[in-house]
């Protein structure tokens, strides 16, 4: 079906946008699929020279054919070196984040119960105290899930734990129910640290903490880039007794003086190998440092590479390893999709897609680099279709504002770079969409992880271009070509009229 596509051409002429620019040279192909595309070629200097009037096959309007890989830089945007994201930002330092300006947690009066308190309620297999309790109650935890089920004990009973699951398995609370209980509200010092990747997930998991410790006396302060220092060290200032924070940002607090980690029990390292491919390794390290060797430490990662495992057997002592779920692979839920359309189509394929969706559902699309992202944005925006953007280009009060919209239900669509595709729990998602190919099967399995959280429902769906097929053909290898079924775009139908959509 794939092969015969190819011979299937709309006969209207697509004109030359910065979405439809002239491919460069095809090269070889890894499986032929049909003639090489004339249309348009790449003047040696780089510049791109206006297609010439298409003959017989190259008239354009036609499904992808596959190229090489050596994509070009950017689709759309023009002007400037596109800014690839193919993982999130690292945090910047304080110098560059003063001005940002971003809302954070205030250090606002904790109320409930402090020092540890009894534990007579079942939950799942272990025993948890009335205010945690009652908290589960409050956000509707019934029974703990299987990666709970699994840390709960040990984390409880102060062992250290290496937890491979992959996100959205309900691993915050794995951890937060144990530090609701350890954590006294009592003791005005940091006693427990969360460092994770990224500014948004900082805050998820400190919004997290906060709900599963709202009868206790804890305050927990969320600390990243992009946020005014000077809030964040009063909050350390007024007692804090849990952080969660992106590790330049504790680096700075620690060097500032304001974070003392000297007193600290637990320190969950979450997202573990996103935060070493961030390079944040050497923070890491000198963050452990500061905290006493008689700390539990407890490490999540969806996988667990060589430099993952080094630091686990630096710095882990006997730790159960648990592993939920296959790490590497979607869940069951989501419902793979993808259609083969050339790149100078897909604006067209996405607004045809979108047409199949509730208006209701909220949709998350993604674009390999920031200014792709932003292009995809201005276009929906004209077609009244709306929807924003989220990179790392933004500035921290813009992608809180986006985000905060975004979780609020208010906003339906958000268009983003790989910046949200790991860790971020947005239940609502119904509908992601690759409108850029992954290149990674990893990168596919996160993106798509961000749909049919806790056993919903969601779809996603992947446009294959003709830049796209040797990545496409990993991932369905990988997760195998009976999970992804093929959708036919209505204008490659044989017979489609010119001009009809
Ligand atoms: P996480 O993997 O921590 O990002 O959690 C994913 C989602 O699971 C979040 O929306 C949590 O609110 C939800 N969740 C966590 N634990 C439970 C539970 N025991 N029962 C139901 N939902 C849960």
């Amino acid at each position: 079906m794939l092969r015969n596509l190819l011979s299937l051409f709309r006969s209207k002429q697509t004109p030359q946008t910065p979405e439809n620019p002239s491919p460069p040279p095809s090269g070889q192909r890894k499986k032929a699929s049909g003639p090489r595309d004339n249309a348009s070629r790449p003047q040696a200097n780089g510049s791109r020279q206006a297609a010439p009037a298409p003959t017989g096959d190259a008239a354009a309007g036609r499904p992808p054919r596959r190229r090489r890989r050596r994509k070009p830089a950017s689709a759309e945007g023009g002007g400037g070196e596109p800014q690839r994201e193919a993982s999130p930002q690292p945090e910047a330092r304080s110098q560059g984040e003063a001005h940002s300006g971003a809302p954070e947690r205030r250090p606002e009066a904790v109320e409930g119960v402090s020092g540890p308190q009894p534990r007579e309620t079942p939950f799942g297999e272990v025993m948890v105290s009335a205010p945690v309790a009652r908290a589960l109650a409050d956000v509707g935890y019934e029974a703990p899930t299987p990666i709970q089920t699994l840390v709960l004990t040990p984390m409880l009973a102060g062992r250290d734990i290496v937890g491979q699951a992959p996100t959205g398995t309900g691993k915050t609370a794995g951890f937060g129910i144990p530090l609701a209980e350890s954590v006294d509200g009592a003791k005005p010092y940091v006693q427990a640290i969360v460092l994770v990747p990224t500014r948004e997930l900082a805050q998820q998991v400190a919004d997290e903490l906060s709900r599963l410790f709202k009868y206790r006396a804890i305050l927990t302060i969320a600390v990243y880039g992009g946020a005014p220092i000077a809030r964040q060290i009063a909050a350390l200032d007024a007692g804090a007794q849990v952080v969660v924070g992106t590790p330049g940002r504790v680096i700075d607090l620690l060097d500032r003086g304001p974070l003392k980690l000297d007193r600290v029990q637990t320190l969950v390292l979450d997202e573990a190998d996103q935060m070493l491919d961030i390079g944040f390794l050497p923070d890491i390290r000198r963050i452990l440092r500061h905290t006493p060797r008689s700390r539990q430490t407890v490490l999540f990662a969806a996988t667990v590479p060589t430099m993952i495992r080094r630091l686990i057997y630096s710095y882990l002592k006997e730790p159960e390893w648990f592993r939920v779920g296959e790490e590497s692979f979607p869940v069951e839920s989501v419902r793979q999709m993808y259609c083969e359309v050339a790149r100078r189509d897909k604006l067209d394929a996405l607004l045809e897609t979108l047409r199949t969706y509730d208006d209701e559902e909220q949709t998350l699309i993604f674009r390999r680099m920031q200014e792709d992202v932003d292009w995809l944005v201005r276009h929906l925006k004209q077609r009244r279709i709306p929807a924003e953007a989220i990179h790392g280009g933004l500035r921290q009060n813009e992608r809180n504002a986006v985000m905060q919209s975004f979780r609020d239900g208010k906003l339906k669509i958000l268009v983003s770079t790989n910046l949200t595709s790991r860790g971020i729990d947005v239940p609502a998602v119904a509908h992601v969409i690759n409108y850029d190919t992954p290149e990674q099967i990893e990168e596919y399995v996160h993106r798509i992880g961000r749909t049919a959280r806790m056993g919903r429902p969601g779809t996603a769906m992947t446009f294959v271009s003709e830049w796209d097929f040797e990545s496409f053909d990993a991932i369905r290898d990988h997760v195998g070509a009976e999970n992804l079924e093929e959708v036919q775009l209505s204008f490659y139908a044989p017979g489609h009229a010119a001009g009809t959509r």
